[in-house]
């Protein structure tokens, strides 16, 4: 009963595929239907001063189902660079960027995360300068968050998408900053506005010195390049007061809030 012949493994595996290719196609399925139903929604999470007043904010993507529950992007994502559908959500997404930055005029900033399968669509570029110039939206209020790893194949495509995104006016982030791609050659090489710092960095604060150091280090790297340096991931006023003695001026963590629907982001804003 035990032992199985490896034709019987066979057969076993093939339903295990099998299975999981199902679930992947009804889960394809499910997303091209909420698309089509607006059910991809962004969150808006705060980027704020140390006293907590909100200069801007990062936008982050959400499934927002019927019954009310939201599904973070760790359960999708891939799934829409895998099939391509990325390209017309990150279109979508920087419309709704578009219309939030239409409704307030204080924000600053809109962060977006755009991933690499956006890059490598030869339109990309135009595409997002048409949709802000219909919103009339001043393309240096949205900054276009890469990752470190974009860069390491680096092909034409994307080269002319990053390219004509910066002379279209959009400004340019590192996202994750220190995670990936180990070559810091492209702070010399691209004109960044700022660095996110990885929430990994930020995590063993305020107690752990060496996370300290390669603070004080990062810091002093962004300083020199002349970008803005955000911390990411501040949970609590202990993290908060080192980051802010060590010289940060701006931060984004659930200290500060958590991602928020649109229209609650709006709604503390305008009580600010
Ligand atoms: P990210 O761009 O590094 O975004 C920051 C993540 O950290 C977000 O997770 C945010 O909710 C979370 N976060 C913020 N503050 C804290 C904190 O104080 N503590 C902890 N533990 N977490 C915090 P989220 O929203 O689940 O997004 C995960 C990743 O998915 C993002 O990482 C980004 O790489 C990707 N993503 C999100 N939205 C989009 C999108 O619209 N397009 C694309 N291509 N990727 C997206
Ligand atoms: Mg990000
Ligand atoms: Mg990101
Ligand atoms: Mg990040």
């Amino acid at each position: 009963k035990r032992a199985k012949s490896s034709k019987d493994k066979i057969i076993f595996y093939n339903i295990l595929i099998d299975n999981e290719l199902q679930e992947k196609s009804t889960k394809e399925r499910d997303l091209r239907e909420a698309f089509h139903n607006r059910e991809l929604k962004i969150f808006l999470q705060p980027i704020c001063k140390y006293d907590k007043t909100i200069v801007g904010a990062e936008a982050l993507l959400r499934w927002v189902k019927k019954d009310g529950s939201v599904l973070p992007p760790i359960e999708f994502i891939q799934l829409l660079e895998e099939n391509g559908m990325i390209v017309s959500v990150g279109e979508e997404i920087l419309r709704q960027v578009c219309e939030v930055l239409s409704e307030n005029n204080e924000l600053k900033f809109i962060d977006i995360n755009v991933s690499p399968v956006q890059l490598r669509d030869e339109k990309m570029a135009e595409r997002f300068f048409n949709i802000v110039s219909s919103y009339e939206i001043d393309p240096s209020k949205i900054v276009i968050e890469i990752t470190e790893n974009i860069l390491i194949d680096m092909n034409d495509i994307v080269k002319n998408n990053i390219d004509k995104l910066l002379k279209y006016g959009f400004e340019l982030c590192i996202d994750d900053f220190g995670t990936g791609y180990s070559s810091l050659a492209y702070l010399t090489l691209l004109p960044l506005k700022k660095i996110k710092i990885d929430k990994s960095f930020v995590f063993r604060l305020p107690d752990d010195r060496k996370s300290i150091k390669l603070l004080e280090a990062i810091y002093n790297i962004a300083k020199a390049f002349q970008l803005e340096a955000i911390p990411e991931g501040v949970e609590n006023e202990k993290q908060l007061e080192i980051l802010s003695m060590i010289g940060y001026k701006l931060f984004q963590g659930f200290f500060f809030g958590k991602p928020v629907p649109t229209y609650e982001f709006l709604k503390r804003l305008t009580k600010e």
